[in-house]
């Protein structure tokens, strides 16, 4: 099967993040098998959704991972002009969700892995492909786990976001949390029987203003667009009316990290002002919703040689959008992110990716598998 083929049948498959993912893990695996991999299923503490791991290759040799995720943002966009679970192409553009972020790389990971298991590969290609990554990279951690115990420990990374196949070396951290404040009810003219949760909240919320303010004091990195940390408050919700007390209010905040900042620590400061809450009678809870480190691979780096010989090109020394490449250089796997594609025509209507983008990316894999072949 040619790439296109195999990200045709990817597309119609809606694996849509937060969803079981049976039918396109059970797709992939009958086509990995049919061509000699040897692979993992491995089953997430959800217990309806899985990772999978598939090699070729010597296992028993540190070896490369080619890495993506499976599922893809909901396709609701009202001015999709076709059906988004189907490829409809159009001259050199082949339109879907998930064709750029990133069922395409998945699709050239596969294409190209017959060719793999034809080459007298020294080192293993291993295609580590995830659940749930849109969610905050919920999936990846489990299988992140569980790989010291498939192969050797591999040493190198190629996240394949769409990045217009030049390499990255960097992207910022992340870290999201829920913050839930409940109060009492009543009368809104007898606020001295109520605990008036949206008053309580916005102790929380000064804190978070603040704390964004000060991270536009530094620390920096300037490879990073803007150049430090940041915190927002994205979503708030509470009361139901204007003369009722309310009992209860949530937010959700998230903090997003330069290189060598904690993005959990980030929003640390908001737990203790959502603690200190419970001394005047409110219940509180903070959940952290989701968490990935930042990426940051040093520029001498040997994947970032080997990536500028493969792709032609210097890598780019960061993004700011985040990936599962952070968490897997936190498991001591130098990683980059590499894919075809344009990250700009993601999450939106009539996302594409042309065939010259898939080509070049098979290529660039097939002489990966050529360079650990020699
Ligand atoms: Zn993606």
């Amino acid at each position: 099967m040619t790439e296109l083929d195999i990200l045709e049948r990817l597309v119609s498959f809606s694996s849509v993040v937060g969803q079981p993912n049976a039918n396109i893990v059970q797709w992939i695996v009958d086509y990995a098998r049919s061509h000699g991999a040897e692979v993992t299923t491995a089953l997430g503490p959800e217990g309806d959704r899985s990772n999978l791991f598939m090699t070729i290759g010597p296992r028993h040799v540190p070896g490369v991972i080619l890495s993506g995720h499976m599922d893809v943002v909901p396709a609701g966009e009202t001015d999709w002009v076709s059906d988004p679970f189907r490829v409809r192409a159009d001259g050199e553009n082949l339109y879907g969700r998930g064709t750029s972020d990133m069922k395409g790389f998945l699709a050239c990971a596969l294409a190209a892995l017959p060719v793999f298991a034809k080459m007298p590969l020294k080192r293993p290609i291993h295609l580590a492909f995830s659940y749930d990554e849109e969610a905050g990279c919920k999936g990846v951690p489990h299988l992140i786990k569980l790989i010291p115990t498939l192969c050797a420990l591999p040493d190198m990374c190629i996240v394949g976001e769409p990045s217009g196949l030049r390499a990255i070396r960097a992207h910022k951290g992340k870290a999201a949390a829920r913050i839930t404040v409940r109060g009492r009810s009543g009368h809104s003219s007898r606020p001295d029987q109520g605990l008036n949760a949206i008053h309580a909240m916005s102790e929380i919320l000064s804190s978070a203003v603040n704390a964004a303010k000060a991270l536009t004091h530094g620390p920096f990195d300037n490879n990073f667009e803007p150049p430090y940390s940041s915190l927002q408050v994205g979503k708030i919700s509470g009361g139901q009316a204007v003369n009722i007390i309310p009992d209860l209010c949530i937010a959700d905040i998230e903090a997003r990290a330069i290189s060598g900042v904690s993005p959990a620590n980030l929003i640390e400061p908001l737990r203790r002002a959502s603690d200190a809450l419970q001394v005047h009678g409110f219940e509180t809870t903070f959940e952290m919703l989701s968490e990935y480190p930042a990426l940051s691979l040093p520029d001498d780096a040997p994947l970032a040689a080997l990536m500028q010989e493969l792709t032609g090109i210097e890598p780019l020394a960061a993004v700011s959008y985040g990936t599962e490449a952070g968490l897997y250089q936190a498991a001591g796997i130098d990683s980059i992110i590499c894919g075809p594609g344009d990250i700009a025509r993601a999450h939106k209507a009539n996302e594409f990716i042309t065939r010259n983008e898939l080509a070049a990316c098979r290529s660039m894999l097939e002489n990966l598998g050529a360079r650990l072949s020699a």
